[in-house]
């Protein structure tokens, strides 16, 4: 179970966590790849992010 570290409400269901989803802006993220924000719906913290359907495109180590 998960607790948000601003308002320590618990985030039991993914209702109570907001996906934002943005598209490639910047560039930077070539238009196949998502990127995914995760924000506490209490208060809008940003619980984490990640990038999903992305797909290394050679070399991709850290
Ligand atoms: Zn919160």
């Amino acid at each position: 179970m998960v607790h948000c570290p601003e308002c320590k409400t618990t985030l039991s269901d993914e209702s109570d966590i907001e996906f934002i989803e943005t598209d490639a802006v910047s560039g930077f993220f070539k238009a196949s790849k998502r990127f995914y924000i995760a924000e506490c719906v209490d208060c809008g913290a940003n619980l984490g992010s990640g990038v999903a359907g992305a797909k290394a495109g050679g070399g991709g180590a850290v």
